[in-house]
């Protein structure tokens, strides 16, 4: 009898991975290419906006130039195995925050689900979200509670 192997995102840690596995590790959510703002003391709260990312496509979903994304958006974090100990700055639902502290990916993950749509009501699309501009005050749009989870 053919033994049935178990996908790489339930037993693979993240160090595992190979490069395709890491980004399609991804779910397209977007909830990290939010605008968050911290006041100056240390230990103040990180408030997540509902500003997305000048850089965001919000027709289609998704960076709209991902493969040139940090020389357009400096400020865009990239996300490795090396700066784990970061990632509990991402959302709950984050497929890399979970598989860091070895948790399972929910069902709408597209992994699972087996489509890209699942995910619409656990991202940025579920937060009304704004397109970046030069003159949008962030204050402005805060989000009342911290982030979906
Ligand atoms: S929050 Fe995580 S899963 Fe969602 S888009 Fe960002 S990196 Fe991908
Ligand atoms: S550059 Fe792309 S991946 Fe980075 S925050 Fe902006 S939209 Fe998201």
């Amino acid at each position: 009898m053919e033994k049935k192997t178990e996908p790489f995102w339930k037993t693979k840690k993240l160090d595992e991975l190979s490069f395709e596995e890491w980004e399609a590790l991804c779910d397209g959510c977007g909830l990290c290419c939010l605008h968050r703002l911290q006041g100056e003391e240390e230990d103040a709260p990180v408030l997540t906006t509902r500003v997305v990312c000048r850089c965001y496509d919000l027709n289609k979903g998704g960076c709209s130039d991902y493969a040139n994304r940090f020389r357009l958006v400096p400020e865009c974090t990239q996300l490795t195995l090396d700066r784990a100990a970061e990632f509990d700055w991402l959302p709950q639902t984050c497929a890399y925050r979970l598989r860091h502290h070895g948790l399972s990916l929910p069902e709408w993950h597209p992994l699972i689900s087996g489509t890209r749509e699942s995910v619409r009501p656990y991202g940025v699309y579920a937060l009304n979200p704004v397109l970046e501009t030069e003159e949008i005050d962030l204050e402005e749009y805060l989000l009342d509670e911290e982030m979906p989870s």
